[in-house]
């Protein structure tokens, strides 16, 4: 049996129960073959695939907090640190209900490739609970933050582990996380990033994931003889990643049609308005189905249905495995030529082969959507020199990140025969600097 085959069947021997990492884990090691085979036997000698697959530290606790009523909640509390080759561990905090121990696993896994593919020096890591903040009051958000940071400020610094936002982490969580860690350890540091702008967050961090994606999406049609412009595109989503991806297709003159919660989607014919989705999302933290009575126009539905609607290019920013085998039929079918992922492993495996075998360029998320935590990085250091940079400083960075990013994955599949599976690319490139460092350190 050949080395990757070894350590898939070992990982989902062990790691019983958490289909998301396996499902990760295969993804990467599957594009690794031709690296991995051309130095089989010093691989499994030295471990490497296992070394990588087997997270530095995992830490999970109780998070004990009281809700409005007086009643005491208790939701559980990780941080996976997974890889510190290159550089401290960096990562999002996912706080949803369905979060275990296997999603934060393939979310830092996933984290390792993206991070090294930025160009720039941050491990991967990933966290969360399983704390629901939609319906609750803010000071119950505040009372599960501090209550969070009270158990994992012990592990946490701007040397060596700076979490982040994601799914249900936005600006509110991050600086009630941020006072508790203060007060706890006494250290104004760059300890998570995100932050709002007047405790030394970063301009352009909000818009940097949905900017990213479009920067990168661009370059790549660019690299194809085409352009975003007049494009048709259908974004599922209407977080942070979906709203800022819209605002950025509009700049390059695309014509954004759909978005969707987790109750229903809205389509849009004359194009997404973006002040009422900011006003419903970000300052109502409300529903979609308030969006008709700013656009009576549009429709919305409830359930999923984003991929059904006719466009050139989809953007899938809003979960885990929301674009099956059926949805990439449909968009095979509508003649969309491009899938570029905002959000983390949003299309299923059967899906992606699909789309790429019926050539669809796929851009996979460790790439089109590193945008955010490159911007992180960026936070880190301003917040080191204790300076803030400009929008525009930013944002240009930002933008070449992504543009050589593109490269460099577009290098790697062609160093291997794969012209234009930029799956095999990311993985290919993130996985060679990740490899190198830790082979530079021994055996760690
Ligand atoms: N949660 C984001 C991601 O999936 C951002 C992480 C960060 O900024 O550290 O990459």
């Amino acid at each position: 049996m050949s080395y990757v085959d070894e350590v898939i069947e070992r990982v989902v021997e062990k790691n019983p129960s958490q289909p998301e990492f396996h499902q990760a884990v295969k993804e990467v090691l599957n594009s690794l073959r031709p690296v991995v085979e051309a130095n089989e036997e010093k691989f499994r000698k030295d471990a490497v695939l296992d070394r990588i697959v087997n997270p530095e530290r995992q830490i999970i606790f109780r998070v004990p907090w009281v809700d409005d009523k007086g009643q005491v909640q208790v939701n559980t509390g990780y941080r996976v640190q997974f890889n510190s080759a290159i550089g401290p561990y960096k990562g999002g905090l996912r706080l949803h209900p369905s979060v275990n121990l296997g999603i934060i696993k393939f979310l830092g896994f996933e984290q390792i490739f993206k991070n090294s593919l930025t160009g720039l020096p941050i491990g991967g890591g990933k966290g969360g609970s399983d704390f629901d903040p939609k319906g609750k009051s803010d000071r119950e958000v505040m009372a599960f933050c501090q209550s969070f940071i009270t158990e994992l400020y012990r592990y946490i610094g701007a040397d060596t582990d700076v979490p982040a936002g994601d799914i249900g982490t936005g600006a509110r969580e991050i600086g009630y996380m941020y006072g508790q860690y203060k007060r706890l350890t006494g250290l104004y540091e760059g300890v998570l990033t995100g932050k709002g702008l007047s405790y030394g967050g970063s301009l352009a961090r909000k818009e940097a994931t949905g900017y990213g994606l479009l920067y990168i999406t661009d370059e790549m049609l660019k690299c194809h003889g085409d352009t975003m412009e007049g494009k048709t595109v259908i974004v599922s989503g209407a977080g942070n990643v979906a709203t800022y991806a819209i605002e950025k297709a509009y700049q390059l003159g695309a014509k954004p049609v759909t978005c969707s919660d987790s109750t229903g989607w809205v389509y849009d014919p004359d194009g997404i308005d973006l002040d009422a989705l900011k006003e419903i999302k970000e300052v109502k933290r409300a529903r979609l189905t308030e969006y008709k009575s700013y656009r009576p126009n549009a429709e919305y539905h409830e359930g999923r249905g984003v991929w059904s609607v006719k466009a050139d290019i989809a953007l899938p920013c809003a979960t885990q495995n929301e674009l099956n085998l059926e949805d990439a039929k449909a968009l095979v079918a509508n003649g969309v030529k491009v899938v570029a992922e905002g959000a983390n492993m949003p299309t299923t495996q059967e899906a992606t082969d699909y789309l790429q075998a019926n050539g669809i360029l796929f851009l996979p998320g460790k790439a089109a959507n590193a945008g955010g935590v490159a911007t992180s990085a960026l936070e880190m250091s301003q917040n080191s020199e204790r300076l803030s940079w400009s929008f525009e400083e930013v944002d240009a960075k930002l933008k070449g990140i992504m543009v050589n990013l593109y490269h460099n994955i577009d290098k790697a599949a062609k160093k291997y025969g794969f012209e234009d599976n930029f799956v095999a690319g990311a993985n290919i490139a993130g996985f060679e600097k990740v490899v190198d460092a830790m082979n530079a350190q021994g055996i760690v």
